[in-house]
Order: structure tokens, then C-alpha cells, then sequence
């Protein structure tokens, strides 16, 4: 087992269970919690190899690798493995194999550049308003390989997949899937965006009942065209505007289902209206309608999908409202760690002072502000690299005001809530929505949330 995060250790002991010999090799300096995973491995029987030089070379005996979702394509475990002819698993195909011969449950799956976690916890909320016993897994942070080995077994389960899984797990047969969206992201460990985007595609590869894509993002229904599809499956499109057939949309402030419904009917399903949703950003409305259409798919009837999707939560620093003050909202998207994030995030409001920027993983920023400048008040410019945003807005938009708080050695929220109170107006919404990584300034997007919203209660 390559790797030892929380996927690597479940890899490792759900192969222990079944009676495999194990070795884990990793080369990072294990932390506390990394030890005491190694111990517990180790009493079981496991060879724990962790530390400098660890992934130095392959064990001769190896039968199999399996590799934690984050390993680079190239790593030197991989090329060794490649070149013995080896096979190299995933966490996620592992946990696929180790499934139950008497009774696996089905998976539903979904990818997208955005909106995944938010997604799968609608349609998790959604199967068990079905009275179904179901986990979301996988990217969101609970290991598969858990799941399948849970002594009860699960009615069907969530499962949220990051490129990084598809990448390593391309033999997947879900029972329906969903690619949310794709726009340019992690083009640091893929060497092309078209390998980016095929990635995502894989996870309609073997789909029996349907592949859910997205209508206003034509990239992802052509992945379902070129996807190896089980004879039966149907594409099912979701749009944010009224659905043609075959699709989920919006007719009237109503969710309405013109996909799943007896054959001979015309009239659409009505699953929910739009005053059940936690939040009427428009990308909200297509995750809370790709979460109904997997629901859908697997036989879910509609009061389920609105008592599922009625009284759901946004997770933290997903477009969370902070404080209002004098007149203007105050809203943590900490978690919009890309362009594509931060513009949906924008679209949602329409005047805007935008709090932006941090680590820009080499994004252009050009598009956004294109399409966003007429709604901005103003920006408010923080961390490392912020100058490619400054740069967009001078070019893009050189009438809107920006202040650059740079990157103070303390209380660098405190700045930015500061200079935003100053350019906003009454009435107005102030969005952190930064675009960018966070850990030049903060530990995460996480803490860089909660001490945007510890300023706002601060300075009232
Ligand atoms: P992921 O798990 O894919 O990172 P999250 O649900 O955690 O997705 O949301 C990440 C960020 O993307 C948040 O800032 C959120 O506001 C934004 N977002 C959520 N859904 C979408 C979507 N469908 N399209 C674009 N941005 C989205």
C-alpha cells in the first residue's frame, strides 16, 4: 500500500481482513496520528515502513499495489509496479473488489470541479428521507473501504469521487452517476486539461440506469456521449431553466422531474419548490437537481427528494451568511479555492464587494472578472498572489475600486473587513469567495472562514 493517510491505513486494514499480506511504504514524516495507525496495523500483522527512503523501491514479493488517491501518476512505486506488470489499484477500485459477493450495495457516484461535497450530502439527505440506510464516502472524507466492510450492510451508497480517485479506479460500474462540471483545476498534477476532463468521463464508463450531466455545461454531456455505457443506461440532463425531456429543471419556482416519470405522462413530476432549498444561488439549485436526479434514478419517489432536500444545510464556508451590518451581508465562501467557485459565488449576488485572492495555482482570473465586474462594488486584494488578480481588474475593469491589504504579518482579516466595510454600501453583500488557496496566510479555507467571520463580529 502506497501512501498512509486515512485511505491508505483503510486500504491496508480492510487487506488485512481478507488475509492479505501487507506492506505500507510512505515517505512523508509520519505525524502522531500516523503513528498510532502504523501501531495499530502493526499488531495485526502489517509491515509498517514509514520515513525518508521508505518508497525507495518496491518489495519483491508485491503481488499488488494500491496507491492513495493523491500519489503523482509517476511516482517510482507506480513505474516499478508498471514495469513488473503488476496491478496497481486505487483506494476506490480496491474498496469495489472488497464489496460483499453476497450482497454489495449499489454505488450512485458524481465528480465535478465544484460542488461535489454539497451534492452528495443532498443525495444522502434525500436516500435516507427514502428510509434507505446509505453513507456519503470516498472524497468527502469517510474511506469506501470502510463502508463495504461495515458489518451492516448499506442499501446503496453516496459516493463522492475526486479526479485524483478516477484517475487510479477507472473500473467502476456505478449504478448511476453524475459529473457536476468541469472547468480548469489540478492542472499541477494532470499534464493537460483534456486529461483533466477524460478523467471525469470515467466515471460514467460501465453506468447501468443513468448518467446525469449538466445542460449548461455542454463539456459534461459530451463526456456521456463518449462514455462505455451498459445497454439501458439513459443520459438525464439537470438545467437551471425549464427542462426539455429526459431532464430535471426548474418550471415555476418548482423542482420538476420531466425524466422519471411513468411513460405515457407529459406533465412533469414535482419534487420540491425552490423555497425548500438551503440557498438559491444558481449553482445550488443545479447540485440540490443533480442530487434529485441520482435520488430519482434509483427509484426514490418525490416527497423524499423535498423532505431530503427541505431543512439540508449548507456544510461551513459554503456560502454562509456571517453577519448583517448596517445594511450589508456578510457571507463566508472560504471553500471557492478556484475560479470557477468564486464566479458561480459571484453570480449569486448582485452588488458585490469581493474579497479575493491568497495562492492563485496559476489560474487566470480574466474570465471572471469579465463576466462578474458589472455586480462589484469594489475588491479587496489579500495574500501571495493577489498582483494576477490586481492585474485582470486593471486591464478588465479599471473603474472598479480595489484595496490591497497585502499580506500583514497579523490580523490580515482584520484589514480586510476593515477596507470592505469602506467600499460597501447598504444593501450590498460582502463575499469572501477568494479564488484561490488559502495556506500562504492560514493553515485552511476552514480557518481562513473563521477568522473572516471572527472580524466581522469583532468589528461589528
Ligand atoms: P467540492 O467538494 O467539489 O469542493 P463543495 O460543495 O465543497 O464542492 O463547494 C466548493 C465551492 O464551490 C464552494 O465555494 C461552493 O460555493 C462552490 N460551488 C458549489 N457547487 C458549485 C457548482 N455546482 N458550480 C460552481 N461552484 C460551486
Amino acid at each position: 500500500v502506497a501512501g498512509f493517510g486515512v485511505s491508505g491505513y483503510s486500504a491496508a486494514a480492510g487487506l488485512l481482513h481478507v488475509g492479505a499480506h501487507v506492506t505500507v511504504l510512505s515517505d512523508g514524516e509520519p505525524d502522531d496520528a500516523a503513528r498510532e495507525r502504523a501501531t495499530i496495523l502493526e499488531t495485526l500483522g502489517a509491515d509498517i515502513r514509514l520515513g525518508e527512503g521508505a518508497t525507495e523501491s518496491l518489495p519483491d514479493k508485491t503481488n499488488v499495489l494500491v496507491v492513495s488517491p493523491g500519489l503523482p501518476q509517476q511516482h517510482r512505486l507506480a513505474v516499478a509496479a508498471r514495469s513488473r506488470s503488476l496491478p496497481i489499484l486505487g483506494e476506490v477500485d480496491l474498496a469495489w473488489r472488497l464489496r460483499s459477493p453476497e450482497r454489495p450495495a449499489p454505488w450512485i457516484g458524481l465528480t465535478g470541479t465544484n460542488g461535489k461535497t454539497t451534492t452528495v450530502q443532498m443525495l444522502t439527505s434525500i436516500l435516507r428521507a427514502a428510509g434507505l440506510r446509505t453513507a456519503a464516502v470516498g472524497n468527502i472524507g469517510d474511506p469506501i473501504v470502510d463502508a463495504v466492510m461495515d458489518p451492516t450492510p448499506y442499501d446503496v451508497l453516496a459516493v463522492e469521487l475526486s479526479n485524483f480517485q478516477l484517475w487510479w479506479s477507472p473500473g467502476l460500474h456505478l449504478r448511476s452517476a453524475a459529473v457536476l462540471n468541469v472547468a480548469p483545476d489540478h492542472l499541477e498534477w494532470h499534464p493537460t486539461m483534456d486529461e483533466y476532463t477524460r478523467t471525469k468521463g470515467k466515471i460514467y464508463d460501465g453506468c447501468e440506469v443513468a448518467c446525469v450531466y449538466n445542460v449548461e455545461d455542454p463539456v459534461t454531456e459530451q463526456l456521456v456521449r463518449d462514455a462505455d455505457v451498459v445497454e439501458g443506461c439513459r443520459a438525464i440532463g439537470i438545467t437551471v431553466g425549464v427542462p426539455g425531456v429526459s431532464m430535471l429543471g426548474i418550471v415555476d419556482d418548482v423542482l420538476a422531474d420531466r425524466a422519471f416519470i411513468e411513460e405515457r405522462q407529459t406533465a412533469a413530476a414535482e419534487l420540491a419548490t425552490l423555497s425548500d432549498l438551503p440557498s438559491l444561488a444558481p449553482h445550488n439549485i443545479a447540485n440540490a437537481l443533480a442530487a434529485a436526479a441520482l435520488a430519482r434514478s434509483f427509484g426514490v419517489p418525490t416527497v423524499a427528494v423535498r423532505d431530503g432536500l427541505r431543512g439540508f444545510q449548507l456544510d461551513k464556508h459554503r456560502i454562509e451568511q456571517v453577519a448583517v451590518s448596517e445594511g450589508v451581508t456578510y457571507i463566508d465562501d472560504s471553500k471557492a479555492t478556484n475560479t470557477h467557485a468564486a464566479q458561480a459565488s459571484l453570480l449569486a449576488f448582485s452588488n458585490v464587494v469581493w474579497i479575493a485572492g491568497g495562492q492563485a495555482k496559476g489560474q487566470s482570473f480574466d474570465e471572471l472578472v469579465r463576466v462578474a465586474k458589472d455586480r462589484l462594488r469594489g475588491v479587496v486584494l489579500l495574500g501571495v498572489d493577489r498582483g494576477v488578480i490586481a492585474d485582470a481588474l486593471a486591464r478588465l475593469a479599471p473603474s472598479v475600486p480595489v484595496i490591497d491589504v497585502g499580506t500583514p504579518e497579523s490580523g490580515v482579516m482584520d484589514h480586510v473587513v476593515l477596507a470592505a466595510g469602506r467600499l460597501a454600501r447598504s444593501g450590498d453583500t460582502v463575499l469572501l469567495a477568494p479564488g484561490c488557496a488559502s495556506k500562504d496566510q492560514f493553515p485552511s479555507y476552514g480557518a481562513r472562514g473563521d477568522a473572516f467571520a471572527a472580524a466581522v463580529h469583532r468589528l461589528g
